[in-house]
């Protein structure tokens, strides 16, 4: 384990030379050149990126209003805790991201983490606009700060807040690398399970606009996914320190109490009571996530069961799709900010 070196601002004595360059305890200049890039994958992104840029306030919220009155009890309250359970975890996002930044030191990485907290920020301000269109003053409060009644959502968030505070207390290597884990775990399995509750209710024909704004969301998450499998990768080349058996034995441990979190959080939040939702579905899907977040990495299977994705949950692929954004399922006029070809997209 080592201390990392917070990068200076401005380094007058950085090098300018790209092979020198690493994504951390480099010797950064801080200058952004994108003629000269070492990780080739970050143009790809950037491009990616940008092209993905889309506006909340164009999405339809009409039938939303209407809708959201019709709920059955049990939909209206998982789709409040799921809201607030998502709203904290990009508000959690928008605010870390910087924390990161400080120590890479590969300027066109940290140029797609600029993106990425962007990005972020437009989400967090996405549910404030579903729940201004949806929702009275009094609700909306109630669905923000809903963790300051509902303990098990208050666990919850503090759990995950907890492994981001830690490094702020301990600048060292392996920490920076188990928040790098950390934000994977959040970005590819606690947003995915939260997302395939509202496609479900876009099955059930209900919450058209909530579920467009999530589509958008997901097409995001999906780019921050591909953006922190590759640092990941990157520092599996150049630091092997931080990815000995033990090391990786703890990562996929990680990952493994992400899976049973969610699949607790489930239980309580979803559970056997919405329609065209099984608990079972909900769970497999969840350990699948697992699986598949942790074979990207290429650190093998978490499970022996749920390799493949679930039969009865294919059709969050419909949606959740960067592919196919394009379909009537969204609105024309959005669709001229969806200007991205296919999504590069093995996650
Ligand atoms: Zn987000
Ligand atoms: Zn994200």
């Amino acid at each position: 384990m080592s201390k990392l070196i917070r990068k200076a601002l401005f380094n007058e004595n950085g090098d300018i030379d790209v092979l020198k360059r690493k994504v951390i305890n480099g010797n950064t200049t801080n200058l952004n050149d994108f003629n000269n890039i070492k990780y080739a994958w970050t143009s790809k992104w950037y491009r990616q990126a940008m092209n993905n840029f889309w506006i909340p306030e164009e999405i339809n919220m009409n039938q939303d209003i209407k809708d959201y009155r019709k709920l059955t009890k049990n939909e209206k309250e998982t789709y409040d805790k799921i809201l607030s359970f998502l709203i904290f975890l990009d508000s959690l996002q928008t605010a870390n991201l910087p924390n990161v930044e400080e120590y890479i030191t590969a300027n066109e990485i940290n140029l797609c983490l600029t993106i990425q907290a962007f990005q972020e920020a437009v989400h967090s301000q996405s549910y404030s606009y579903i729940l201004d269109s949806i929702c009275s003053p009094q609700e909306r409060m109630d669905i923000l700060y809903q963790w300051k009644n509902d303990e098990q959502l208050k666990r919850r968030n503090k759990f995950i807040g907890d492994l981001y505070n830690e490094f702020l207390e301990n600048k060292e290597d392996i920490q920076l690398m188990k928040t790098l884990m950390a934000n994977y775990i959040l970005e590819g399995i606690y947003f995915y399970s939260g997302f395939m509750f509202f496609y479900n209710l876009a099955r059930m024909g209900k919450m058209p606009g909530t579920v467009q704004e999530i589509r958008y969301i997901n097409r995001d998450e999906n780019t921050h996914l591909w953006l922190f499998k590759s640092i990941i990768i990157e520092l599996q080349k150049e630091e092997p320190q931080l990815f000995t058996d033990e090391l990786v034995m703890e990562y996929k441990n990680m990952l493994k109490k992400g899976v049973e979190e969610e699949i607790e959080w489930a239980r309580y939040a979803i559970g056997d009571k919405i329609e065209g939702l099984s608990l079972k579905m909900v769970e497999e899907y969840i350990c699948y996530l697992g699986n598949l977040r942790s074979r990207s990495l290429g650190f093998g299977n978490l499970y022996s069961f749920c390799l493949e994705e679930p039969k009865d949950m294919e059709w969050v692929n419909l949606y959740s799709n960067a592919n196919i954004i394009k379909t009537d399922f969204f609105e024309a006029k959005s669709s001229a900010y969806a200007k991205s070809g296919a999504l590069i997209d093995d996650l």
